[in-house]
């Protein structure tokens, strides 16, 4: 046993700890789960068996999720001449710091450029200029699964990465109401999805015009607090108004038979959800992951002598059968060269929800022992309610993190007055806070100039209202969520 805590102690000594640095702790564990690899090109990693599951869990949750709502997948290439985005002057703005060029191909010089797509407005845009013809075609609901490019200067593993995996949802409608109510019902869709799915709470808003998508009329967010009290933007929401239909000529004709410009909307979350979801939820000890994410629910340790071993491991197998059978995501580590103290800390670090063990007299008794990752807490169970336990005990595992993450936020979050306060809280606290705007983007770029932090969204239900602006004090026409954010 005291072999295991010397271990157990050198093992947490290769994770810095969260208060210590966060962002070194971000990268120890990343790199300690085996979640990813740095690729040989800058700014891109490769997404390793772990990290590319969770992604796969949290598509397959999606999914569900745009289908039951009418949307259909659809694939579109990932080239785009370079004439479709000087289309949208406000898109090429955005966009063209960060765009790579293809510019010879087999040979030979192209004729015209091909930008690898940051995002998919104008390609979609000129296909759907060609299918919509009358009302009866809308509205067009697709989402296209993809990888884009976005040539950042600096990056950071899952957050902000040069190439990344996304989901980006494309709809055409009739009018601005039917526009509006998908912008809003996707953003709806993505809160459920954070707060269900992920454990993630996150706070729902729309962008100051300076934070708003290149080329969007509005854009709304939802934004969650990391535990450095960071912001990260887990998800957006796009009503484009009929500026991509004008420049890409997407007209239908309507009931009385007179062509209109469609209105569109766009949306997306992206990979950078996982490094999200380790920020929001990690600790001293590693990764805990949300159990409807996890790529293990729970791992299976048969413990105890040599002796023993066959009949444990015997048992072990059966359970691990039933469990399997019931859709719990399962696996057994039955290796005899590592001791039970060592695969114990493994998968704590690892985050897996749940931990089995079984030993000699647990095989007596007829029970096994479960422990959760993120409350350590140990729970003896009857081998023959297994199933259901084990069931209920990721539903609990899964409010418990909840209700963290949403305490954590709760006790990082305030609301300023003036700059001068807002500046003490950032010194002295970490964290969100709201405040006055008065809806200048002179106001909006001092707060950003001063602390660091920039407005995350004006949330739809701030918690307190201000009066006042918190650089100018003029009255205020909104009350700002602000922080610093990744
Ligand atoms: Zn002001």
């Amino acid at each position: 046993m005291s072999n295991d805590k010397s271990k157990e102690k050198q093992f947490v000594k290769d994770i810095t700890p969260q208060s210590e640095d966060f962002s070194k702790w971000y990268l120890d564990v990343i790199k300690k789960a085996d979640l990813m690899s740095y690729a040989p090109v800058r700014g891109c990693i490769v997404f390793k068996p772990d990290s590319y599951e969770i992604w796969e869990n949290i598509q397959k949750e999606l999914d569900i999720r745009f289908k039951e709502t009418g949307h259909r997948n659809a694939y579109f290439p990932l080239f785009i001449p370079e004439s479709f985005l000087q289309k949208e002057k406000d898109h090429i703005e955005g966009f063209n710091p960060e765009l790579p060029w293809v510019t010879e191909a087999g040979g030979e010089k192209l004729e015209e450029r091909l930008a690898i797509r940051p995002t998919s407005e104008t390609m979609i845009g000129h296909m759907y200029a060609q299918w919509i013809n009358s009302y009866r075609d809308l509205p067009l609901l697709i989402n296209q699964w993809a990888n884009v490019v976005r040539w950042e200067k600096r990056t950071q593993p899952f957050l902000r990465t040069t190439e990344f995996l996304w989901q980006e949802g494309h709809t055409a409608h009739e009018d601005e109401a039917d526009a509006r109510r998908e912008t809003m019902q996707m953003l709806e869709i993505y809160k459920e999805f954070a707060e269900n799915i992920l454990a993630m709470p996150v706070i729902l808003g729309q962008k100051t015009p300076s934070e708003k998508f290149a080329g969007a009329v509005d854009t709304f967010s939802l934004e969650a607090m990391m535990k450095d009290g960071k912001a990260v933007q887990a998800g957006t929401s796009h009503y484009l108004g009929t500026n991509f239909a004008v420049a890409f000529d997407i007209k239908y004709l309507d009931r009385e038979n007179q062509h209109q410009f469609c209105h569109t909307t766009s949306w997306g979350v992206s990979t950078r959800l996982i490094g999200a979801l380790i920020m929001v939820h990690g600790d001293d000890r590693g990764l805990v992951l949300p159990p409807k994410v996890a790529p293990t629910q729970l791992i299976m340790i048969p413990i105890g002598p040599p002796k023993s071993r066959e009949l444990v491991i015997g048992r072990v197998d059966e359970l691990h059968k039933l469990l399997k059978q019931a859709g719990v995501r399962v696996k057994v580590d039955d290796r005899a060269d590592q001791s039970p103290g060592w695969k114990f800390n493994e998968y704590e670090m690892r985050g897996v929800p749940i931990r089995l063990e079984l030993g000699p007299r647990d095989m007596e008794n007829g029970q096994v022992v479960l422990v959760s990752r993120v409350s350590g807490e140990k729970k003896v169970v009857a081998q023959e309610n297994l199933v259901e336990e084990v069931q209920n005990m990721l539903a609990e595992i899964h409010q418990q993190m909840f209700d963290k993450a949403k305490q954590f936020r709760d006790d990082n979050f305030t609301a300023v007055d003036t700059l001068d306060e807002f500046k003490l809280f950032l010194e002295q606290k970490r964290g969100f806070a709201l405040a006055g705007w008065c809806g200048s983007d002179a106001c909006e770029a001092q707060v950003k100039e001063e602390t660091g932090a920039t407005s995350r969204n004006i949330p739809f239900e701030p918690s307190v209202r201000k009066e006042t602006c918190l650089v100018c004090a003029e009255k205020a026409v909104h009350t700002v969520l602000f922080g610093k954010a990744y």
